[in-house]
């Protein structure tokens, strides 16, 4: 990696310069422009990888008092020679700043070839997409807007405009807090946050360093539309992943955006798994001399349903048609059955005259025995009101609850008497 740097023969301030820093700098000096300049090129903060490298490398040399004698003396070909290797030699620039950073609990930064896992892991995203079944059954594609954080473009999610930051007070540069949670009778619980002051990083930066995009905060809004691309044959629940879309942040792995699908009730299908179901009203007459009516499907298509003279229909049958239900997800040739369920809504009273009943009974099957005179004679007469048990049931349990409520008033009381429900 070394070949390709410009060789100038005897050049021996480049590293100086890389660096930042006058030839006489102390190793303090060294360390500091070192520090700043390897945040600010880092490439996991999106800097460049070669200047890093650079930058490492004339960091590595000089804060060596041999090597950086033999630099100052002989300049970069005989520390190459030194190094021997022809030309290689040289470390690893992460470890180099890990080497750096490490036991100051510097920000989280990685080094060398550990470096993805010490990376935080981010957040995901979950949002709750609506669909209706006909975007299950036809498929459909949800644009939507969303806002996220991301590493802000000019300071490359540094904060400041140097790239340089300063030890967080609050966590004592850790990036992380404790505090005591309790969680139960006599359980106290010890519990790592990240630090609020630094937002975890451990790092705080100046006023005067701050990025101006940003205002130090590492991270810009951005809009952006998302395309939700809904596939036929799709379950309720399903997750849909955008990998890495969710908020960035500096040193984290960015967390995945999820809409999960949730469906909305339809006013006429139910779905159950592949099937779908639908219920139908006939008359009484269509259920006993046949039928045809037609039923629109969830791609708009007409059904035709019949039902031939002949066939009667009992109240709460189902009947199925196969291949009319719900496609099957990523084989949507494939599909279920759709089930009909018949409701029969029967004529109202004195629909027909007492001739009409007269001929009806001499069509429908016939009634079963009858009592005899004798066995009617022997039983007492008794009167068939209308009811409407439904309301019934509710004036019931009305009645039931207010008895429940009136007796904890009273004994919330002591006893004593309903004043204001007796006025009532
Ligand atoms: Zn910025
Ligand atoms: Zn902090």
């Amino acid at each position: 990696m070394f070949g390709r740097m410009p060789t100038k023969k005897s050049n021996n301030t480049k590293y100086y310069e890389s660096l930042g820093v006058q030839k006489n700098a102390s190793q303090d000096e060294l360390k500091k422009a070192y520090r700043k300049s390897a945040i600010k090129n880092h490439p996991d903060k999106g800097g460049d990888p070669e200047k890093f490298k650079e930058i490492s490398h004339a960091y590595e040399v000089l804060s060596d008092p041999e090597k950086r004698e033999i630099y100052d003396q002989y300049g970069e070909d005989a520390l190459k020679e030194g190094m021997g290797g022809g030309g290689g030699g040289g470390h690893n620039p992460f470890d180099i700043f890990e080497s750096l950073f490490s036991g100051g609990g510097g920000g989280g930064f990685g080094g060398g070839g550990s470096r993805r896992h010490r990376k935080k892991q981010g957040e995901d995203v979950i949002h709750t997409t609506k669909v209706s079944l006909e975007d299950l059954y036809n498929g459909s594609v949800k644009k939507l807007s969303l806002t996220r954080n991301i590493l802000c473009s000019k300071c490359k999610g540094t904060g400041s405009k140097s790239g340089a930051s300063g030890k967080c007070l609050g966590c004592q540069g850790n990036g992380m807090k404790i505090s005591m949670r309790r969680i139960g009778p006599g359980m106290i619980q010890q519990v790592q946050q990240a630090c609020n002051e630094c937002q975890g990083t451990g790092e705080v930066i100046s006023d005067r360093d701050r990025c101006l995009q940003c205002k130090g905060a590492k991270v810009t809004k951005e809009k952006k539309v998302i395309e939700i691309n809904i596939e036929k044959g799709m379950q309720n629940g399903r997750k849909i992943i955008f990998e890495g879309q969710a908020d960035e942040a500096p040193d984290t792995i960015t967390g995945n955006v999820i809409f999960v699908l949730q469906l909305k009730e339809h006013p006429k299908f139910k779905r159950t798994g592949d099937d779908l179901f639908v219920e139908h009203s006939l008359s009484l007459t269509e259920a006993l001399c046949g039928f045809q009516f037609c039923l629109t499907h969830l791609d708009g298509r007409q059904l035709l349903i019949n039902q031939n003279p002949g066939e009667v229909i009992k109240p709460g049958q189902h009947k199925a048609i196969e291949d009319e239900g719900m496609p099957q997800y990523e084989r949507s040739f494939m599909k279920g059955s759709l089930y009909i369920k018949f409701n029969i809504e029967f004529p109202n009273s004195n629909f027909f005259s007492p001739e009409c009943c007269h001929k009806l009974e001499k069509i429908l099957p016939p009634k079963p025995d009858q009592p005899t005179h004798m066995q009617i004679e022997e039983c007492e007469e008794t009167v068939l009101h209308d009811v409407n048990i439904e309301d019934e049931m509710k004036r019931r349990k009305y009645q039931k609850q207010q008895e429940a409520y009136d007796n904890e008033e009273d004994e919330e009381s002591g006893g004593n008497p309903r004043v204001q429900c007796a006025q009532q």
